[in-house]
């Protein structure tokens, strides 16, 4: 290529994409906008906020010229995405991340088997969902609603980044973790035929999922789920 020479500047927060070379002097072709450069070197769009040209930001449709320096700077957090609700579609890697979101009433859907990534995609669309994975192929596809990369393989670091990244409403135990369904409070009698008789005799208080009638009550677990919700309720009192 013998376009125009210019110089980019990855932000840290980037390090992942370009973990040798945050700053890197590169040849153009002279037709390729900043946004197609910058997902060629690895770094889903996804993951970069203002893109600033010599002082001015501008947008990734910018075709670069000769000499100019280019910052990349990572979206900014709290991230606003504009148009409808916030709510996400996970791939299928990240099911103990969705059961999570659930619990916390985050509307989150979520593909228990690998349905491709053009179908993911179609559905981050159809439903405008944002895209949550931790494969920057999927995230390159231009059909997506929005998208983010996962950062960590840990589901509790997924957590507190999807929430300090989104900032979503949470209203814990409001959403089947099964299935994302609403829950409504349900009596004994409603949900007896899923019970055990040791459940029978010790609870009374019990929920159902509107969509797949599952029956929730305080068992085994709640200890553990009540430290998830504790834990997410805090980061949010201390406002991140
Ligand atoms: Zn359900």
């Amino acid at each position: 290529m013998n376009g125009p020479e210019i110089h980019v500047e990855f932000a840290p927060e980037l390090s992942l994409f370009v973990p040798r070379e945050p700053r890197r002097t590169l040849v153009t072709d002279g037709v390729s906008t900043l946004g197609h450069v910058i997902e060629s070197l690895g770094v889903p769009l996804t993951e970069v906020g203002a893109l600033v040209v010599d002082g001015r930001t501008v947008p990734p449709s910018h075709i670069p010229g000769p000499a100019e320096r280019v910052a990349v700077r990572p979206v900014e957090r709290p991230q606003r995405v504009p148009g409808a609700p916030l709510r996400f579609l996970l791939d299928v890697h990240l099911g103990t991340l969705a059961r999570r979101l659930r619990l916390l009433g985050v509307d989150t859907a979520y593909e228990s088997t690998d349905i491709g990534d053009p179908a993911l995609a179609a559905r981050s669309a159809a439903e405008k969902r944002v895209m949550l994975s931790r494969d920057r192929g999927l995230l390159r596809r231009r059909e997506l609603w929005a998208g983010a990369f996962v950062y960590s393989t840990r589901p509790d670091d997924q957590l507190q980044d999807v929430l300090d990244r989104f900032a979503p409403d949470l209203c814990p135990w409001t959403r089947c973790t099964a299935c994302n369904g609403l829950l409504k409070e349900a009596t004994k009698a409603e949900v007896a035929d899923q019970l055990k008789d040791g459940t029978q005799r010790s609870y009374d208080v019990f929920a159902q999922c509107t969509d797949c009638g599952r029956a929730y009550w305080k068992g085994a677990h709640h200890d553990q789920l009540e430290a998830v919700v504790e834990r997410a309720l805090s980061m949010r009192t201390q406002g991140g």
